[in-house]
């Protein structure tokens, strides 16, 4: 049986001589791995297909439940991540929590066309800090761990000062209200999710959030992340270590 899927590459593995496993994020069947013949010879047709962040309209075989990849037709390859270190880095997170905190087989409309629309505006417009942001604080509410209220959980105040934050039950403080679950985040952490949060989809390219700022919030968000999941991001890592540079 052939069906057809709309994907984007998240892995890609060597396999025997010539082949490579795919991890393909689709729209239609959420995660899959996929065999792809072939593809390390010099000449074969299906190269472009192997390659991480390759989005294109995969046919797929199906036999047994097991996929390979016989043809497949480019939509983008999102060939400028390559060409921005800072870019690299960011997609990198995307394609990371794909891999790692997403479900194989979920499949998911919503979360699918969210998670291309953060990869083109990473790639495609000057404001990607804020477009991995807003990516991650969407998928913490898809995973069931939205940070709901941004004003202080005791006294409903907006906080002004000095901001603490609760990573177990995802709720902010102020400083005269704050227990020992708190921990103290940046007033600018706290600012700059307030503006991502209330922020549309359509609207990431114009939002304006301070590049420091940006990078606070990503670091915070990835922590929380990290925290609810008990996953440890790769992608986090070096992308914190890309920003001390
Ligand atoms: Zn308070």
């Amino acid at each position: 049986m052939e069906i057809k899927v709309n994907a984007i590459v998240t892995r890609s593995v060597d396999y025997k001589d010539n082949d490579k496993i795919l991890t393909l994020y689709s729209l239609e069947k959420g995660k899959i791995t996929a065999n792809i013949k072939g593809v390390k010879k010099p000449k074969a047709k299906l190269k472009f297909a192997s390659e991480p962040f390759c989005f294109a309209e995969y046919i797929l075989a199906e036999k047994g439940g097991r996929y390979t990849v016989i043809g497949a037709s480019y939509i983008d390859s999102f060939y400028d991540l390559r060409l921005n270190l800072q870019k690299y880095y960011l997609s990198a997170c995307v394609i990371d929590v794909i891999n790692n905190l997403i479900e194989d087989g979920d499949e998911d409309t919503a979360l699918f066309t969210s998670t291309i629309e953060a990869i083109k505006n990473i790639c495609y417009t000057s404001n990607e800090k804020v477009a991995l942001a807003y990516y991650l604080n969407y998928l913490a509410e898809r995973l069931g761990y939205g940070i709901s209220e941004t004003a202080c959980a005791s006294c409903g105040e907006v906080i002004n000062g000095r901001v603490f934050f609760n990573y177990l039950d995802a709720t902010f403080s102020c400083e005269e209200c704050r227990t020992q679950s708190y921990s103290e985040i940046t007033l600018d952490t706290y600012t700059a999710f307030n503006i991502v949060k209330n922020a549309e989809i359509n609207e990431i390219k114009s939002v304006i959030v301070d590049d420091g700022k940006a990078t606070k919030l990503i670091k915070f968000l990835l922590y929380y992340l990290s925290v609810k999941t008990e996953v440890k991001l790769k992608s986090a890592t070096s992308l914190n270590e890309f920003f001390a540079l």
